[in-house]
């Protein structure tokens, strides 16, 4: 790989550059410029733990707390044999932005830890997420930092954080995590609520690109959490889902496209997507360049790059994977005139839920479902609206639009509040 497509590639950099064009765009502070551009602490843990084969191995661990002006920090743990500390520094950089731009009281903060969950025992991730909280516990908890589910952690994850802490604590702190289990204070409609976001934006824009959704047809890259609800969401409203994919490959249906609870059944009894029914095998790759209407990175980053960004023929994407996109490849389906919902608001519905769920359990409250997907819907469409005025003041894509109203947020509240001493 060539030390310009490294450097593409570097989700930190990518965050870095993004912060800076942001700063170009409002005419940013330079001193609050210098202080967004490193996290305000980064945490990192040797974890080790003790095999199924009796051998000690040793895990590394990252919290990294961007900032925390608007409120404490907030921000999922990873699970992945490529977590890097970069990666995590850009994740924590993104939720800061995410949580402004859909104005919730919380900075910003990403966990991670180096393993190969797919490799473990249940036992085995349960002693790492254990022993991760205990390394980690002062510097989380309900008013300070609150962890929640990012790729490959779930709400399992969630309850042994929730109970190492409790027990550290000496007392139960449901508040203390998100993403919890119904049965242990987690909120209704938390599980599918990053895809719920994320096709909320789908449908705002298809408004503004006059798009009429009944018929259009969507590609869907990665089928976990966020992918396959955003798949059973958007055919819900009518939209016909021709493809969709796995870390193994992709399935193509054309057509009337494919049921995506029936794949999801699939995948559940076959560890994967491809195989399916009556479909063709095709590559990631393939998938993102199909001529569909919609197309959802919903898997990794860096999926949508210089190389192939030219050959992608949707007209809206809709980003439910953090930061999918590099600023190369941004520049051009921006040139090629793609309606382009950024991460930071198209996948924000997982967080503003989490939002939701703390403050339940702050009040001792259970609110139904559709409670909750009411206030959620309000939440994405109103940010929705406020990124696309302020990209049309600025003449800019939504991406831009989008980080200049959350980094002008976080601006504000820094200068607000002083620096101290
Ligand atoms: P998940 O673990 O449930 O699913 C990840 C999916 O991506 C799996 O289907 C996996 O097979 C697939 N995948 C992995 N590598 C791939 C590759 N190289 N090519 C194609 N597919 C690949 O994770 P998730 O929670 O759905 O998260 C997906 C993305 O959405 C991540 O970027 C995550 O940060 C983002 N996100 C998730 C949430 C949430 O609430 N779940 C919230 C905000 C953002």
């Amino acid at each position: 790989m060539s030390s310009e497509q490294s450097r593409e590639l570097n989700p930190y950099e990518n965050a870095l550059k993004q912060l800076s064009d942001t700063a170009e765009l409002i005419s940013l502070d330079p001193d609050v410029h210098e202080m967004l551009r490193q996290p305000k602490r980064i945490l990192s843990v040797s974890i080790p733990v003790k095999m199924d084969d009796g051998r000690v191995k040793n895990f590394q661990g990252y919290r990294v707390q961007y900032n925390d002006a608007r409120g404490p920090f907030k921000g999922g743990i990873r699970y992945h044999p490529k977590v890097t500390l970069d990666e995590v520094k850009a994740l924590a950089a993104w939720m800061t932005w995410k949580c402004s731009v859909v104005d919730l009281p919380y900075g910003g903060a990403k966990g991670g830890v180096i393993c190969d969950p797919k490799n473990m025992s249940i036992s085995e991730k349960e002693k790492v997420t254990r022993r991760f909280t205990a390394m980690i516990a002062d510097f989380i908890g309900p008013y300070r930092d609150v962890p929640a589910p990012d790729v490959y952690t779930d709400p399992q994850t969630m309850a042994w954080i929730l109970d190492t802490y409790s027990q550290i604590k000496g007392y139960q702190v449901p508040e203390c995590v998100t993403g919890k289990p119904i049965s242990l204070g987690g909120s209704e409609g938390r599980s599918n609520s990053t895809a719920r976001g994320c096709v909320f934006c789908v449908r705002e824009a298809a408004k503004v690109a006059n798009i009429p959704l009944k018929g259009a047809t969507a590609a869907i890259q990665g089928f976990g959490n966020a992918g396959s609800w955003s798949a059973i969401f958007l055919s819900e409203i009518g939209v016909k889902v021709l493809a969709v994919s796995d870390s193994k490959g992709g399935i193509l249906s054309r057509g009337n496209g494919l049921d995506p609870r029936r794949v999801l059944e699939h995948k559940e009894k076959t560890g994967s997507v491809v195989g399916f029914n009556g479909t063709e095998e095709i590559s990631n790759e393939e998938l993102l360049e199909l001529d569909v209407d919609i197309l959802i990175p919903a898997a990794l980053e860096n999926a949508i790059t210089a190389k192939n960004a030219s050959k992608i023929r949707a007209r809206i994407i809709s980003e439910a994977a953090n930061g999918p996109t590099t600023p190369e490849a941004d520049k051009v389906l921006e040139r090629n005139k793609v309606l382009l919902v950024p991460d930071i608001l198209a996948n924000a519905g997982g967080v503003a839920v989490s939002y939701l769920e703390w403050v339940q359990n702050l009040n001792r409250q259970h609110w139904t479902e559709d409670e909750v997907n009411q206030k959620l819907e309000q939440k994405i469409v109103s940010a929705f609206k406020s990124v696309l005025e302020t990209s049309k003041r600025y003449n800019v894509s939504m991406r831009s639009g989008a980080l200049a109203v959350a980094v002008q947020r976080v601006a504000d509240a820094i200068k607000t509040l002083g620096i101290w001493p």
